[in-house]
């Protein structure tokens, strides 16, 4: 039921209404809206000036960095300290959904965050913080009723086994209130792996969470990981997932179980994963060619510089998908959905 983009020639914002999958609530929220919240709460900012701190919390133009380590390090941590409280999140969930879909139309809106990184080191409850994204996301769903979205619980790899199983097991217990699914993410670690983690998976799979996993975004070992990812837990999606196009029984197997991949093409270059333009045409035009379900998001607009309207008139204007191609990604993004 989506109105195709055949009559316009170039994407805008006011015609086509989209659905966003990937979306870090950490990489989300507005500089100015963070800066607010940071001084409301009194929260000790390494600077006293705004633009000095919209700088440390977005990647700037042409900075680059060197992985997702690094992304973790420097632009994370700054956003998710600030919206460590419970009165802190709710404004940033409310203004995330409210604003995506008055400035890009995005009327299917998933959010995802890691509520053990929103607690400050345990001080503050976790039941309050997911209680006030829901009740973030709830106003947004009454001040447009048109838009449709859902919460997602990341658990991240730096964190021991059993505080992701306790992230898992509030997943579950606010699957009623809107949190529609689980992600796993966060850069490689020594202390992770994936094996210890493939029966909790398939465990919240099957008892109706959505899930997604971050994986196939970076270096080798990715590619490996994502190997035992599809042959073993078989998750709904994959966040980024693009290294499969070296892998030829791995592409085959994300087309016969209908694996959707969450492509995030300006983060990917930003934070190197993929290195050029003319590399991303090649790896995302291989995964497209052969079948793969692919979608286009953002993995956080405002820390990346970007809105998805930006994304698809970037793949557009660098021929990396013709608009056909590109109609045909925003409907996968529809049927792809954790939201019921
Ligand atoms: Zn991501």
């Amino acid at each position: 039921m989506n109105p195709t983009l055949e009559h316009h020639t170039h994407y805008h914002h006011t015609h086509i209404p989209l659905a966003e999958l990937h979306t870090h609530l950490g990489g989300a929220v507005d500089p100015a809206i963070l800066w607010t919240i940071a001084h409301e709460q009194g929260i000790k900012l390494p600077t006293k000036d705004y633009w000095e701190f919209e700088r440390l919390v977005t990647v700037s133009k042409d900075e680059k960095l060197e992985g997702m380590k690094m992304l973790d390090s420097t632009k994370y941590h700054w956003t998710e300290l600030i919206q460590s409280s419970p009165l802190a999140i709710e404004p940033a969930v409310h203004g995330t959904i409210g604003g995506a879909y008055r400035a890009n139309h995005i009327v299917l809106h998933e959010l995802r965050y890691n509520p053990m990184k929103r607690n400050r080191g345990g001080e503050q409850d976790l039941d309050h913080i997911i209680m006030a994204t829901i009740r973030g996301m709830e106003k947004a769903l009454l001040e447009y009723p048109e838009i449709r979205a859902g919460l997602l619980i990341i658990l991240d790899r730096t964190l021991p086994f059993r505080l992701n199983e306790i992230l898992y097991q509030k997943a579950l217990k606010y699957r009623p209130r809107g949190i529609i699914g689980i992600d796993l993410a966060g850069p490689p670690c020594d202390s992770f792996r994936m094996e210890d983690y493939v029966d909790l998976l398939r465990e919240a799979k099957s008892k109706g969470l959505g899930l997604t996993i971050h994986t196939g975004e970076e270096g080798a070992e990715q590619l490996k990981e994502m190997e035992l990812v599809v042959e073993k837990i078989e998750p709904d999606r994959i966040g980024h997932g693009f290294l499969a196009w070296q892998n030829e029984k791995l592409v085959k197997q994300l087309v016969e179980k209908k694996i959707t991949l969450e492509l995030c093409p300006t983060s990917n270059l930003q934070i190197q994963v993929i290195k050029s333009e003319e590399e991303m045409k090649k790896i995302y035009r291989s995964l497209y060619d052969s079948g793969v379900i692919l979608t286009i998001n953002t993995d956080g607009p405002e820390m990346h510089g970007t809105t998805l309207w930006k994304e698809f008139n970037f793949l557009l204007e660098k021929q990396i998908f013709a608009k056909d191609e590109l109609n045909s990604l925003i409907q996968n993004a529809f049927d792809s959905t954790f939201v019921r």
